[in-house]
């Protein structure tokens, strides 16, 4: 097997590109994919202070890696979320990966906001993941208004991004298929949020650390083994097998043609104020984080 760009023997095949490539060529590839990104949905400028949430598995890692090659200024975002089994190895993970890449690293220590999802989880009734989600978004946006900076990157990949979709059009939920996609604008007290991953699957980002030598860590969390999205990341494995290329054809197919026929479905109409406690966007007086803060303090 030849290395489409050079000739020389490969080590990576992508049926789904119809390519090869050796190692060079292979980090050459994904810079392309990440930079197309970035420039089709007007994701960065030179001059943006970018945060990069990384949770220290394969994706953010990549994300923050190539962000930096690019010549981005990076700077990463870890919070622990306070769970025993898994929270120490992947911020052990995160910690060594932006030592030794002179990236500098934010950690937020939920323990500390008296929100350890250890504890949580014995108080909450709605699924531990959804709260969890809920609150690393929260910290993702105020970190970042906090902080001067003007954008959040996560490394959400094609197979996030897909199967995520998938879900949304199995459900049709309209709000959600009205504004998924790999950016979202600043806007009613929300931080810019982009995902510059979005073109490339879980297998290129783990063949983009194997290549980069980036030490990345599986500290799965413990908590999830009911998530619903990998029964569609193996559907769409299968279909990928058969029809290489359907998963970004699918996931471009919906930004181009699909979205725009969600958006009338959206609900603008929705009042959102400051939280009275916090100031973050909701529509419910008391934001979510601060409800749990109670919560967790009664
Ligand atoms: P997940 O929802 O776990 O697939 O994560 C999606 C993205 O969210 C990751 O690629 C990271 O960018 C970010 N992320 C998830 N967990 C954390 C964390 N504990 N700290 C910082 N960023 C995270
Ligand atoms: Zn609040």
């Amino acid at each position: 097997m030849k290395c489409t760009r050079c000739s020389d023997q490969a080590v990576v095949a992508l049926p789904s590109h119809h390519a090869a490539f050796c190692a060079p060529c292979y980090l050459v590839f994904a810079r392309r994919l990440v930079e197309r990104a970035i420039k089709e949905h007007a994701m960065l400028t030179p001059e943006d202070r970018v945060l990069v949430a990384i949770s220290g598995g394969k994706d953010s890692l990549a994300l923050a890696w190539m962000l930096k090659e690019l010549g981005y200024d990076v700077s990463g975002l870890h919070i622990d979320v306070g769970i025993p089994e898994s929270s120490p190895i992947a911020r052990g993970y995160a910690e060594r990966f932006c030592t030794t890449q002179a990236i500098p690293l934010h950690i937020l220590d939920l323990q500390s906001q008296g929100l350890a999802m250890c504890e949580v989880k014995k108080r909450v009734k709605r699924p531990i993941c959804s709260v969890c989600g809920q609150t690393k978004r929260y910290f993702f946006n105020t970190f970042t208004l906090n902080n001067g900076y003007s954008v959040v990157a996560t490394g959400h990949n094609l197979d996030d991004e897909t199967s995520r979709l998938m879900a949304n059009v199995m459900r049709w939920d309209t709000a959600y298929l009205s504004d998924q996609g790999p950016v979202m604008p600043a806007e009613k007290g929300f931080a810019k949020k982009i995902k510059p991953l979005f073109r490339m699957t879980e297998f290129e980002t783990a063949n983009l650390c194997f290549i980069a030598g980036i030490d990345y860590g599986h500290a799965p969390c413990p908590y999830s083994a009911k998530a619903s999205f990998p029964v569609y990341k193996r559907l769409l494995a299968d279909l990928e097998d058969i029809q290489p290329g359907r998963k970004i054809h699918f996931y471009d197919a919906f930004l181009q043609r699909g979205r725009q026929g969600f958006a009338s479905a959206e609900t603008t109409d929705q009042a959102v104020d400051p939280c009275v406690h916090c100031g973050y966007p909701t529509s419910t007086g008391e934001c979510g984080v601060c409800r749990l803060r109670t919560m967790m303090k009664e």
